[in-house]
């Protein structure tokens, strides 16, 4: 089976396209099963502090549940998951916690978008990355890493190795801290993303590089197949050819998740 769980909407400001269209073109690329994975509100930047982009407000996430899941009952020939891409920020693991409580996800992504306080994956920052060190950026962005498996609030590490999205070789400089960020992981019962979005970028591999891949089948952690897609053309992009990837690499089955609980299926 082939699932596409990371797609966003565009309520978050940065992505186009009606929900229906990105669901049109899970059909036509042969998916099984989707999942919507929208950013959540930006909880941990007072309101002056948001710009432009960033993410749909907290009054659009009950939108946001409700638009998915009537989306899903008008395609019961496509099961359709209700999932969240949440930032993890330490220090505000309880507001994270409350925003997610009132809804039915299936999965919520955790995902560290930001260190020091700006968001290394957002190219309008480029300046500022280039601008630091790229051995404690590193260390801290999977330090972030394994707070957010400790925290218990995620199922899925959204784009592991997401620190070397437009400068390669970050995560080798911290490799230890990166390896325990998978060992924290694994104590969490996580999966990992493995996020065909990378292709798209300098290091021209998915997010996590396949050393970590084999890193994390060592260490037995499930895997979650993702296009971190923000527009319907993307849906799908490359996932067959992960898939094909995957399973050179001697893995069989993929999770798919349901209010929460993971189950395996075969992959491809
Ligand atoms: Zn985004
Ligand atoms: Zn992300």
């Amino acid at each position: 089976m082939l699932l596409d769980y990371h797609l966003h909407t565009p309520r978050c400001g940065h992505a186009t396209g009606e929900m229906e269209a990105y669901l049109l073109q899970a059909q036509r690329a042969g998916l099984d099963e989707i999942g919507f994975s929208d950013h959540d509100p930006p909880y941990f930047l007072p309101e002056a502090a948001r710009y432009p982009g960033i993410g749909m407000t907290e009054t659009e996430l009950p939108e946001y549940v409700a638009e998915v899941m009537q989306l899903a009952q008008r395609h019961p020939e496509l099961p359709v998951r209700l999932g969240l891409e949440a930032d993890y920020v330490a220090g505000q693991e309880e507001r994270l916690a409350a925003l997610l409580a009132p809804y039915p996800w299936d999965y919520v992504i955790g995902s560290v978008h930001f260190v020091n306080g700006w968001d290394l994956t957002d190219e309008r920052f480029l300046e500022r990355y280039a601008a630091t060190s790229a051995l404690s950026l590193s260390e801290s962005y999977f330090f972030d890493v394994q707070g957010l498996a400790r925290s218990g609030l995620f199922q899925i590490a959204g784009h592991f190795d997401v620190v070397d999205k437009f400068f390669c070789g970050h995560t080798q400089l911290a490799r230890e801290v990166a390896i325990a960020a998978l060992e924290e992981l694994r104590k969490a019962g996580m999966a990992i993303e493995i996020n065909s979005s990378g292709l798209r970028y300098p290091k021209a591999s998915p997010f996590p590089a396949r050393w970590l891949v084999q890193e994390a089948i060592t260490r037995h952690i499930p895997f979650v197949l993702g296009s971190d897609a923000h527009a319907p053309h993307r849906v799908g992009a490359q996932l067959h050819r992960i898939a094909a990837w995957l399973q050179s690499l001697g893995v069989t089955s993929v999770l798919r998740f349901h209010n929460r609980e993971a189950s395996p299926v075969p992959l491809g």
